[in-house]
């Protein structure tokens, strides 16, 4: 088995007679379903199987940390055998999980078995790599993890100039932090603005203006489709063979749900893992929860979300079965050079934005046919009024 340090806190789960909760991931959705259910039931022996460190850290840091002049190891908010200590659980650390048989409630690590009572997936989500040539391609990063983190922060010694590829959320966040940071800051985006999937156009100009007040430089309606190495740096190439070049590019270009584990063991998948409004996959012992899940429908890959779905799936692993409920979770964008909040519309409302400007902000309703408020987005001055927005947004599920 290739596991490193288990970190074995409360009770005993390895030498107890009944078969533990296993949770697959040690990210915010498996520690939160264990920190969720420990509130319910002291007793239950929980293992948690994780390829990482097993450390507690909070993800969304990872994309203003430079603001803060923080390392990777300064980013963990609970060390691995603390917070196992805390929660009373097991980690086993570095280890991959490889097979699950539900048939048989046993997950293969490494070539050992272990059984469980009932298997809760929270595998999250991978970076999508786009199909880019040239020989520079394999040096781009990606940063979803703290490992990842690490890496980005030892690549940028000594470079000026970053690339980042993707004007969403993720991509405008590492933007404000390098510009903010003292780097030359070029975003790249086949889309016409930034933020496209979330922002309507005006509320996206004012984000777009205020980060270039901040240095970023935007390069819309480019698709890069090569990098090579030139010297220390690269050249991009979009398809017109127009060049840009740089020190270090940065993909964020979103994420794909991790869904090879229940694939692979029979579960029904779509974009994600498919389950239902208890979490509960295709087989009743199996849930999925955060990024990798798809839960009646959507994938939402933000905090708030996952708080939820993890309060309902302890309820329901305490032996209450609890549909996940979502109140308004309006995303706060972590852009310091244009605050931004945006309450996405649920998915599928049919509707338009309807958009108002001043000198120092955007408000953004997106409204049905009635004229009932179903979203919103907030840009600027306007951020102030998340609050009392939010209250008046339908809930989602
Ligand atoms: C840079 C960045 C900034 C963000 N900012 C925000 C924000 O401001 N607001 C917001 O709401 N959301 C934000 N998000 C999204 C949010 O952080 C994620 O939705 C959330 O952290 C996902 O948690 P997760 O536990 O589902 O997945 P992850 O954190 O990816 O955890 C997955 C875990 O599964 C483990 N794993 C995977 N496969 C296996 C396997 N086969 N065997 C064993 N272990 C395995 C991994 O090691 C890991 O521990 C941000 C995301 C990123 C990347």
């Amino acid at each position: 088995m290739s596991t490193g340090d288990s970190e074995v806190a409360g009770g005993s789960p390895a030498g107890g007679s009944a078969a533990p909760i296993v949770i697959v991931g040690a990210g915010l959705a498996g520690f939160s379903v264990a920190r969720e259910l420990r509130k319910l039931d002291k007793q239950v022996p929980i293992r948690m199987v994780t390829l990482d460190a097993g450390h507690f850290y909070s993800k969304p840091n990872l994309s203003n940390a430079l603001a803060w002049k923080k390392t990777a190891e300064q980013l963990i908010a609970s060390p691995r055998a603390s917070v196992a200590a805390q929660l009373g659980i097991e980690i086993l650390d570095h280890v991959c999980a490889t097979r699950l048989l539900p048939n048989e409630h046993a997950l293969v690590i490494g070539g050992e078995r272990i059984e469980y009572a009932k298997l809760v997936l929270a595998v999250g989500a991978q970076p999508i790599r786009l199909p880019i040539a040239g020989s520079g391609a394999a040096d781009i990063l990606s940063v979803n993890h703290l490992d990842d983190y690490a890496v980005f922060r030892a690549r940028l010694e000594g470079k000026r100039r970053i690339a980042i590829l993707g004007a969403g959320l993720i991509g405008c966040e590492f933007a404000n932090d390098l510009a903010g940071a003292g780097f030359a800051v070029d975003v790249f985006d086949v889309a016409p603005q930034a933020l496209g999937r979330l922002l309507p156009p005006g509320a996206a100009a004012f984000l777009g203006a205020g980060l270039a007040s901040a240095g970023v430089r935007f390069h819309f309606a480019t698709g890069v489709d090569r990098v090579e190495k030139e010297g220390a740096g690269y050249v991009l190439m979009d398809a017109s063979e127009r060049s840009f070049e740089t020190d270090l590019v940065l993909s964020a270009v979103g994420l794909r749900p991790e869904t090879a584990l229940a694939r692979d063991a029979g579960l029904k998948v779509n974009r994600g893992i498919v389950v239902d409004a208890e979490l509960r996959a295709s087989d009743a012992d199996v849930f999925a929860v955060g990024d990798c899940a798809e839960v009646q429908g959507l994938v939402l890959p933000f905090v708030l979300p996952i708080m939820q779905q993890a309060r309902a799936l302890a309820k329901t692993l305490a032996g209450a079965p609890t549909p996940v409920a979502y109140p308004a979770m309006p995303v706060v964008v972590k852009t310091p050079a244009c605050p931004t909040v945006v309450c996405p519309p649920p998915v599928g409302a049919v509707g338009t934005w309807r958009e108002e400007s001043t000198a120092t902000g955007v408000r953004g309703i997106f409204e049905d046919a009635a004229g009932k408020s179903l979203g919103f987005a907030l840009v600027g001055s306007a951020s102030a009024e998340k609050q009392a927005l939010a209250v008046k947004m339908p809930s989602w599920l």
